[in-house]
């Protein structure tokens, strides 16, 4: 392994850790390190990143803000890229926007209110990177990313280059990013309005969250996808398992569907937890619950089959 390391950081003037803990980069704090953690100087940096990855047959990860991710207790094997949040030059241009894909998302709506624009009130509560935010198709009852989203810049071992929104087919919590393809910038289309409206729509999710999500406790955010006419978090509190605990993890006491760090929690715990709802509600309900949160690293066999 040392071999592929050595080669891969004399190859850039970023900032490369090796065995950096990525539980404290989550925000549910699980998981093991990263064989090589990688902040690219800037694009060219991380095209040689892309390339040196590819030429040496090292898989890549991109960690946004862990936001969404389960990172398994062996931590993960190859290259983590963690994006600066002002990678790619920002910039607006009426109601067109150009952002820095590992900028904070929660930063938008400020950025947008100075601006005069609103539309983007969802993102408020959302967090994570903008480009953890466009992967995922991110959003709420008010809006979700596709709405927004006219362009994204794409930078694969190919090269970098903007792609319309529509040809990445977004959908509930999903999008089709090509294999490898790393989320550099955004180009959003915001709108002229009320933004006092927007800031009381977005207090009022803010308050909403704080009455019924466990926000002061580690958790990834919404474990499953909520099924077609139904809710995720109705289906786990309805077999039972609303506050259940395995290990240092549990299902939350506040909302079903999020699970919670209680206090080291391993990966498996976790994976114990969802196979458990994942067999009840399939069992009660003939209903195939699917993870909304994404499986990260080298999960030991069987584990990964949530
Ligand atoms: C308390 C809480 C509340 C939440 N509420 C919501 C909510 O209301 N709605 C909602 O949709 N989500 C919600 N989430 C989940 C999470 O915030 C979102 O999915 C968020 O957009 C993830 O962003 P991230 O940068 O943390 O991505 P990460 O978790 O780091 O990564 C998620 C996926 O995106 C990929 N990815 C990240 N950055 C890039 C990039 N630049 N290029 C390519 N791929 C990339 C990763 O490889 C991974 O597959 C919540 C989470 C928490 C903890």
């Amino acid at each position: 392994m040392a071999a592929w390391r050595d080669e891969l950081a004399s190859r850039l003037r970023g900032e490369v850790t090796r065995d950096a803990p990525l539980a404290p980069r989550t925000s549910i704090r699980i998981g093991g390190p990263a064989d090589l953690l990688v902040k690219p100087a800037d694009p060219d940096d991380l095209a040689e990143l892309l390339r040196g990855c590819r030429a040496l047959g090292v898989p890549l990860l991109v960690l946004g803000g862990g936001a969404n991710l389960l990172v398994a207790d062996e931590g993960v094997r190859g290259v983590v890229l963690k994006l600066p949040p002002d990678l790619g030059a920002e910039s607006v241009d009426g109601e067109r926007l150009v952002l820095s894909a590992g900028a904070p998302s929660a930063r938008l709506p400020a950025r947008a209110q100075a601006l005069g624009l609103v539309g983007c009130e969802f993102i408020a509560g959302i967090p994570g990177t903008l480009g953890g935010a466009t992967a995922m198709n991110a959003g709420t009852r008010l809006g979700e990313m596709k709405d927004l989203l006219s362009r994204v810049e794409l930078a694969t071992a190919d090269g970098a280059g903007w792609v319309e929104a529509r040809a990445l087919g977004f959908a509930y919590r999903t999008c089709r990013l090509p294999p490898g393809g790393v989320v550099t910038r955004i180009e959003l289309r915001l709108r002229r309005g009320d933004v006092a409206a927007s800031q009381a729509a977005m207090q009022a999710d803010r308050d909403h969250r704080r009455r019924t999500q466990p926000l002061t406790q580690p958790t990834f955010g919404s474990t499953f996808r909520n099924p077609p006419g139904d809710h995720a978090g109705r289906l786990v509190e309805a077999v039972g398992l609303k506050g259940h605990r395995v290990g240092g993890a549990a299902w939350s006491e506040v909302h079903a569907n999020f699970i919670v760090n209680l206090g080291g929690a391993r990966a498996a715990d976790v994976l114990a937890l969802i196979r458990l709802a994942r067999t009840r509600v399939r069992e009660r309900f003939d209903i195939d619950l699917e993870p909304e949160v994404r499986l990260a690293g080298d999960f030991p066999t069987g584990q990964e089959e949530t």
